[in-house]
């Protein structure tokens, strides 16, 4: 089993991961935003303000560790993570593997076959991410919808054989509440345990059963976009995540938002002229993006309200993410 996970400022005994989030991110571009003259940055302004919002999980409500599964094409970079994690005090861990192939996957590594993208993903967990040195501590695997493509299950592939190489934990992204499943047997078809997997974005659907599959599946189920209402009520998500606690599956739960805290340029889609309205009201208060301590200082009292006991949460935000790390079993 790992000892150690590989954070962006260098390797730290699982048991020092403490209250983890699973799934945030500090930057997002979108392959071709560096072409649209109006997307500016100030990268020293960026710094600040992650560095801001970080100190401010870490002091007010605990959290030692920040998972960024940003995916290699989505203006991941490390060195500003890393950064970022040295002024702030928090312990970041970055991920290599790209994103879905409607939002993502260039077309230079389309063509590569799924041996010559896990020779990557290795290289970025054993060496680390270009000439960096800064090692990917987890795999990213996402995968969209209705179904999952033909490229998607070639990187998804070449993913369970890095996996295997180095030990690492997938964490994953399904698209419209869908999937789940179909990555649960396509990480078993690549020889990947189950329990090796955080199953991402499953709040984004409704259904109890579905949930129900994905931990009878033996995986890490993500309730990871906490207070993006867009996509489902927050009240749907508390709902689902205390029947899964009250049926016995407080020990397969990660709770994550998918927050960012600098998005460069325009958003993956069009914009209503009434969401920008509402963004730049909520950004003239300083309230956009919304601030990574929402599930605290929101969500934790809908949980609860519904019976969640601070006993469960110390469960999905400790135990379950050093598990997951460490690579043990469920009932070990
Ligand atoms: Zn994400």
């Amino acid at each position: 089993m790992a000892q150690m996970v590989q954070t962006v400022t260098g390797a730290i005994p699982v048991s020092a991961l403490g209250r983890t989030l699973m799934h945030e991110h500090l930057f997002i571009a979108f392959g071709g935003a560096e072409f649209d003259p109006t997307a500016t940055m100030d990268r020293a302004a960026v710094i600040a303000e992650a560095v801001r919002r970080l100190v401010e999980l870490r002091e007010r409500h605990g959290v030692a560790s920040f998972v960024d599964p940003c995916p290699i094409e989505l203006g991941r970079d490390p060195q500003m993570m890393k950064e970022i994690s040295e002024r702030s005090g928090m312990q970041i861990i970055c991920t290599t593997g790209f994103y879905f192939e409607d939002l993502g996957l260039p077309p230079y590594w389309r063509a590569r076959s799924v041996e010559e993208i896990a020779e990557l993903y290795i290289r970025e967990i054993t060496l680390g991410i270009g000439a960096t040195g800064i090692r990917a501590g987890a795999i990213k695997v996402a995968t969209g919808a209705p179904v999952i493509t033909e490229q998607e299950k070639k990187f998804l592939a070449a993913a369970c054989i890095a996996q295997k190489a180095t030990g690492v934990p997938m964490i994953t992204h399904t698209q419209d509440g869908v999937g789940a499943p179909e990555q649960q047997r396509l990480f078993a078809d690549g020889g990947v345990a189950a329990h090796r997997c955080l199953i991402g974005h499953c709040c984004g659907n409704a259904d109890p059963a579905y949930h129900r599959r994905v931990v009878d599946g033996g995986s890490y189920i993500g309730f990871d976009r906490i207070g993006i209402l867009r996509l489902m009520p927050d009240e749907t998500r508390a709902d689902n995540l205390a029947r899964l606690v009250k049926d016995g599956f407080r020990k397969q739960i990660m709770m994550s938002q998918d927050r960012h805290c600098f998005w460069l340029g325009k958003m993956q889609r069009q914009l209503s002229a009434e969401d920008q309205a509402y963004i730049a009201a909520q950004r003239a208060q300083g309230k956009w993006p919304p601030p990574y301590t929402y599930m605290f200082t929101d969500f934790m009292p809908m949980l609860h309200a519904r019976g969640v006991t601070e006993a469960d949460i110390a469960v999905i935000l400790e135990e379950n993410p050093r598990r997951l790390f460490a690579g043990e079993p469920l009932n070990g």
